[in-house]
Formats: structure tokens, sequence, C-alpha cells
């Protein structure tokens, strides 16, 4: 069944067998995305590379799958495994408000043992709390690269920033783990020491992660800099066309140095699930993603 919803927008059904997917990411065991596409239709997106395998002509943040599954099989199944909801899709886009399919996922897990780990750019999961705290080990994760509203705003169709570290708050205050997301880092643009100071009195975690520019949206990428940031050019010329990788070495040493001035762990691995001690968040090293080890799940920097 197909129709359109809402304005510039083409959702439909769709069926599928197992909601749960093995993932071949190096921070999660199992894959769950409530929906195909994303409507935050981030410029950077990795994900939109799945259009390839899933036949979608429409552009990016143009679409929504609806997925319909039946219920999870044997949930303990998944005891003590990480189940990453939103690795290629947020389960928290403004249509789930309405159609609760990563509620549904939720209550199908809930007491399957499985660690999970929300990746969103939304508040809405805030209505999940009392669900997600009878869970045991949860984590969420909220995407944030910028303080500067009008940057957000240029690169995505998610929420405001204050309203995502508003979320982070209340879920960190509610009692569960939360991860600032500080990805991707834009060279030039993304001040993560600014971020960090910003919220490490309400995450467990920071992540660091660098802009990667592989996909299709690279050269929309460089065109924004030109136009907006033209002073940045040479810098993404340099990263982005000849391969230098020197300015994201500094930034680890900067990210090293940080980690000394506020007293926090700085590691290449956040594994095994554990909590922070308040204001002293660790610092994870996910520059050069590309570099860590996947197919044991453990996250590890090659050597
Ligand atoms: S929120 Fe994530 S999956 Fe959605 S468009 Fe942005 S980067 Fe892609």
């Amino acid at each position: 069944m197909e129709k359109i919803m809402e304005k510039d927008l083409l959702i439909r059904d769709v069926e599928t067998k197992n909601i749960m997917t093995k993932s071949s990411l190096p921070v999660g065991g199992y894959s769950v995305n409530p929906y195909v596409g994303c409507t935050h239709g981030c410029k950077y997106c990795y994900a939109s590379f799945m259009k390839r395998f899933t036949g979608h002509t429409e552009s990016w943040g143009t679409f929504l799958d609806i997925k319909h599954w039946p219920a999870i099989k044997n949930p303990r199944k998944y005891k003590g495994q990480r189940v990453v909801i939103g690795s290629v899709t947020d389960g928290y886009l403004p249509q789930e408000k309405e159609i609760r399919n990563t509620r549904r996922i939720l209550e199908q897990l809930k007491n399957s043992g499985a660690e999970i780990l929300i990746c969103t750019k939304s508040d809405l999961v805030l209505r999940d709390i009392d669900l997600l705290k009878e869970m045991g080990k949860v984590t969420v994760s909220w995407s944030i690269n910028t303080l500067d509203e009008k940057f957000q705003a240029d690169m995505d169709q998610a929420v405001s920033i204050s309203r995502r570290l508003e979320a982070m708050k209340q879920v960190y205050e509610a009692g569960i783990r939360t991860v600032c997301f500080i990805s991707p880092v834009f060279p030039g643009i993304t001040d993560f020491e600014k971020i960090f100071e910003r919220v490490k009195d309400q995450c467990d975690l920071v992540w660091l992660e660098n802009l990667n520019l592989r996909g299709g949206f690279k050269q929309e990428i460089l065109d924004y800099i030109q136009k907006c940031y033209p002073h940045l050019v040479t810098l993404y010329d340099e990263i982005y066309r000849k391969g230098d990788r020197s300015y994201f070495r500094a930034l680890e040493n900067q990210a090293a140095q940080m980690s000394k001035k506020y007293d926090c762990p700085f590691v290449d691995n956040e594994l095994p699930y554990d909590r922070a001690e308040p204001g002293h968040p660790v610092i994870v090293d996910y520059f050069y993603h590309e570099e860590v080890r996947g197919s044991e799940n453990t996250g590890r920097r090659k050597k």
C-alpha cells in the first residue's frame, strides 16, 4: 500500500520476516531498524548508501517505509547481546510519535536481557523513559556535532541542539546511561571541547568520530563548504582530496589533552557496559573509525 501522508514524503508499509539483523558494526551484535529511510535527511548520512539495496529512487530523506514484522521469537536468545536501534534510520523520527514501531520493539525486547543502544537525534525518546528504566542495560546516544543551531539546521532536519541537550539531561537524570556522540566532526567547524564542556555532567560517554566523505554526498558537502565556509576550502581539499590525515591526528592529541584536563578516561573501546563517574565521562576515540575492528564486536583499534 502506498500513500503520501505528509508533504514531500512518500510513506509506505513493508513486511519484513525478521526485525533483528546481525550487525557488522564495531558497537553492535544486532541491528534493529524500525523504518527504511530517515526523514532527518542529514547531508552527510552514511546510511543513504542503502538506497542501492532497497531499490528506492527517491532522494534520501523523502521516503519512509514502515516495517511490519512478526513478534520477536524467543527474545531471551539476545541475552547479553548488544542490540543497536537506529544504525541506518532514527528510531525516533517525528513519524514514530504516531506509528510507535520503536516502542513496539522495546516492548518485545523488554525481558530479553539484551543490552540496548539507541542512537538518535530526537527528544521523542523521552516518551519511552518508563520502559527504558525497566530494561536493564540501556544506553541512549545523541549525535551532536555543533552548538551552532544554524549549522545544525543546514545539515539535518532533526530537532534543535538545545532540545537534544535537554533530552540527554532528562534521560541521564532518570538513571539511564547516555552518550554524546560528537559526530561527524567537521574540520574547522566542530569544536568538540566546547561541546564536551556543555555535556560532561549529563553523559557517561563522549564518542568522537571524524567526518568521512566517501559517499555520494562528498561533493554536496564540499560545495557547502565552498559556499558557507570558503576559508576552509584548502583544509577540506587537503583532507578529502589529498588524503592528509594530520588534521585528525592533531585532534586525537587534543582529545587526549582534554581527557587529562578533565580527568576522564581516554580509550578506543567503550565496551564492556559501565557507568562513568559523574562529571568525568569516558572519552572514546573513533577518529578513523575505519581502523577499528568490527568482526569480534570489540571496537578496538588496529595496532
Ligand atoms: S539521523 Fe542518521 S540515519 Fe538519519 S539521516 Fe541522519 S545520519 Fe542518516
